[in-house]
């Protein structure tokens, strides 16, 4: 169910009209739907519930950097969920949001000393490391501090996620993760070094996933290293599976949450129940996308229609530096006209002000719209926000949150002045 729809041909975010937000707030906005984000939480929080998971045997931890607002981590925080973080940054705003730190996995390939230093002070719960050089340098920094890193290592099952190349991270030939084959070296390794508690194992395969084929197979993988790691005296636990089940964005029929963790858990259930007398493991998830993504849109305004010789551009206010997921990934997001209107249709290529031919958010589009009028980019709660910049010396967006009928403020448009704050002359 979405929670951006038409009413009496206006759209609106629950029953909030989109131009009564821009009024209030201006243009361009983020916004996000309170309610959907709850549903989308719950969606992976109930299915482990239904399945006979408490809080020792399964923990959702949601990747902040799909969309990190204070507001957001807040609110799932409090549903229960823990975090994802890929930077010491990341770990700062979910203990700013209230966040609960030993709920907190920390991923990432590149992890400075600095990081690794303020994750151990804050006790998180796991480090996800992904190669050797890492674990000697965790085992360092946790040996001057006097602390264990719990630690679970990223492995790279190698099964192919078949997905946009940029955001499939399961194959070989992929910076992420160890690979399948080093895996067994890499835990004895781990296992050896005095301030390295070994606790886990964690993939994550790409993102974007409709299906849960691929998934279910890296489980497989997992299962089976975690078997052979038991024989060696090496016992784990817990599983993690990464996030990366995908939604739609165009026509795309994304796999439950619900049906996908019921076939996971069925399969882990099965295995416990074979090969360790029942004894459960705890299995963790780390969605962003599936989350967030259809929880929020972007707000813009149309500026100018130019027609071209070829084409007719809507030039809007929002740009790649607000949304970059079409210029990144060539990324398909709806367009909605937040009024409808009778008037004739025409193809418009939806573009920003910025100074570069990638900067479209949108191409091709039978659109009825006129100058001044509001466009929804929709889907754009996921990798939105967090992957805005300055370029053009572009303030970011607003962000807004619907919460009933009430719009909060969960972030201010940024100024200007903002933007060059940080910056010094020479004396
Ligand atoms: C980005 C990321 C996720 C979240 O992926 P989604 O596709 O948004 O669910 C989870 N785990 C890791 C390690 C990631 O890098």
């Amino acid at each position: 169910m979405s929670h951006f729809s038409y009413q009496d041909g206006v759209l609106c975010a629950e029953n909030t009209p989109l131009a009564q937000i821009a009024q209030q707030f201006g243009s361009p906005t983020y916004i996000y739907s309170k309610a959907a984000l709850v549903e989308n939480f719950s969606a992976y929080a109930d299915a482990c519930k239904q399945h006979g998971r408490n809080d020792e045997t399964a923990l959702v931890c949601y990747s902040v950097k799909s969309n990190s607002n204070l507001a957001v981590l807040n609110l799932l925080g409090k549903l229960g969920s823990g975090f994802d973080i890929v930077s010491g940054g990341e770990l700062l705003r979910v203990l700013a949001a209230g966040g609960s730190p030993r709920k907190v996995i920390f991923s990432g390939v590149g992890k400075s000393r600095e990081e690794m230093q303020l994750a151990l002070s804050h006790d998180i719960l796991c480090f996800n490391v992904e190669s050797i050089p890492e674990l000697h340098r965790l085992n360092a920094v946790a040996t001057e501090m006097g602390k264990k890193a719990a630690v679970s290592l990223r492995v790279n099952p190698n099964v192919d996620a078949k997905t946009h190349p940029y955001i499939s991270t399961g194959l070989k030939d992929n910076k992420f993760g160890i690979a399948y084959e080093d895996t067994l070296t890499t835990y004895r390794v781990a296992a050896a070094l005095p301030n390295i508690e070994v606790v886990g194992i964690d993939c994550h395969i790409g993102s974007q996933l409709l299906d849960d084929a691929p998934l279910l197979e890296a489980v497989d993988k997992l299962i089976e290293l975690i078997d052979t790691l038991d024989a060696e005296g090496i016992h784990l636990h817990h599983l993690d599976i990464g996030g990366g089940i995908g939604i739609n964005y165009d026509n795309d029929q994304p796999v439950a949450v619900g049906d996908y963790l019921a076939r996971l858990f069925a399969k882990i259930d099965a295995w416990r129940k074979q090969k360790h007398g029942g004894a459960p493991i705890k299995v963790l998830f780390e969605p962003g996308r599936s989350i967030v993504g259809n929880a929020g849109i972007l707000l813009t305004e149309v500026q100018y229609i130019k027609h071209g010789e070829t084409k007719n551009f809507a030039i809007v206010d929002a740009a790649m530096n607000d949304l970059m997921r079409p210029a990144m990934y060539e990324a398909w997001h709806g367009v909605l006209p937040v009024q409808q209107r009778d008037s004739a249709v025409a193809t418009y290529d939806v573009v920003g002000p910025v100074c570069e031919s990638g900067d479209w958010l949108a191409r091709s589009r039978e659109l009825a719209i006129e100058e001044g009028d509001l466009l929804a980019i929709m889907s754009a709660g996921a990798y939105g926000m967090t992957m805005s910049s300055n370029y053009n010396t572009r303030g970011r967006a607003a962000e807004v949150m619907v919460d009933g009928d009430k719009v909060h403020l969960i972030r201010k448009r940024e100024a200007a002045s903002d933007l060059f704050a940080l910056e010094s002359l020479l004396p």
